[in-house]
């Protein structure tokens, strides 16, 4: 194909795909319904204000998913630049999230001289974007807990997983023949009983940590949010509905929202903290999930298979017109 007719195969495509999204009324193109929060959906509260960074939580997910356990911190080499959002002599390693790390506790400042905690997880979305991602259905979500949890039979390791989540939380065993994509998958916690639960919330000693029915969760969030600066409140440790102690502490200033609220149609893991959201490393996001908006565009575009066949007729035209030349 020469320049002259390499210009005009591009310029029928371009017309093609305009006539296409032209024929489709603007309006069409809204995200899709957000699905619906499951029934019997759970979750973990994590309250960044009561967390002491003690990293139970990270090493009990360790110990419960098999992990060889390696959570000693070891002290930064002498003259090693400090990890960005540390404090130096009090938190030597920053540590992510990887196929040995399900579950970290980060402590990010807040560029006033104070700093928060923060507990990364995969978050356990309404409606997943990792889910929506995939293109052989590895990512599902149970219908009844909402736990999002990946099969290892179904996926090809096209890992556009990681570049959907929002949160960066699929990690690759990339050192492996075989790999395993891994995150929490909330301990293949199936019921919402006393036994079985999310082993970060049974060893945190301080409530930080809290396991429970997602609506449970969010009452007592709302609890706290409406607690005043100093007042004393009895936070629950463990499981908000189970056999759980409970401690009374001093409330801080919480931020005005429980995030994972309403986030991306709202999440399963929620966070409580009185250092703003974005200092404590979440990204800043709307209520509609990014899997609503893109799969209302493909589904748009793709109705009827209008917009796939006029730009078949262009590319088909393009071709015609250079055999011709
Ligand atoms: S946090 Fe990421 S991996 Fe976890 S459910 Fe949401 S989109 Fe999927
Ligand atoms: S729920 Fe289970 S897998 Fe998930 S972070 Fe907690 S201990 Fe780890
Ligand atoms: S176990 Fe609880 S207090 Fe300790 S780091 Fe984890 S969430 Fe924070």
């Amino acid at each position: 194909m020469d320049k002259t007719s390499r210009r005009g195969f591009m310029k029928v495509v371009a017309g093609g795909t305009l006539i296409a999204a032209g024929a489709t009324p603007a309006h069409a193109f809204g995200p899709r319904e957000t699905r619906k929060t499951p029934e019997e959906a759970i979750g973990i509260l994590y309250d960044s204000t009561i967390c002491i960074g003690c990293r139970a939580c990270s090493a009990a997910c360790k110990q419960r998913n098999g992990i060889q356990a390696d959570t000693a911190a070891p002290a930064a080499p002498a003259g090693a630049a400090q990890p960005p959002g540390t404090i130096p002599g009090i938190w030597d390693k920053q540590e992510d999230l990887s196929p040995e790390n399900y579950t970290v506790i980060q402590m990010h400042t807040d560029g006033a001289g104070g700093f928060g905690f923060m507990k990364k997880q995969c978050m356990h979305c309404i409606d997943p974007a990792c889910m929506s991602a995939c293109p052989v259905s590895a990512f599902s979500k149970d219908p009844e807990t909402g736990i999002v949890s990946w099969n290892k039979n179904a996926c090809i390791g096209c890992r556009y997983c990681f570049v959907a989540c929002p949160f960066v939380v699929p990690r690759f065993e990339w050192n492996r023949a075989f790999p395993r994509v891994t995150k929490c998958e909330l301990c293949k916690t199936t019921y919402t009983g006393l036994d079985c639960y999310a082993a970060c919330c049974q060893s945190c000693p301080t409530g930080a940590a809290l396991f429970g029915p997602r609506e449970a969760l969010l009452e007592e969030g709302r609890k706290r949010l409406a607690l005043k600066p100093g007042a004393w409140h009895d936070y629950p440790i463990g499981h908000i509905k189970g056999a759980h102690s409970s401690a009374k502490q001093v409330a801080k200033a919480y931020n005005a929202r429980i995030y994972g609220e309403k986030e991306l149609g709202g999440t399963q893991v929620m966070i409580l903290g009185s250092v703003p959201f974005e200092k404590l490393g979440l990204p800043a996001v709307g209520d509609v999930p990014n899997s609503a908006i893109s799969e209302g565009l493909q589904h748009t575009l793709y109705k009827g298979m209008i917009a796939p066949l006029v730009l078949f007729a262009g590319l088909l035209a393009a071709a015609y017109r250079s055999t011709k030349q």
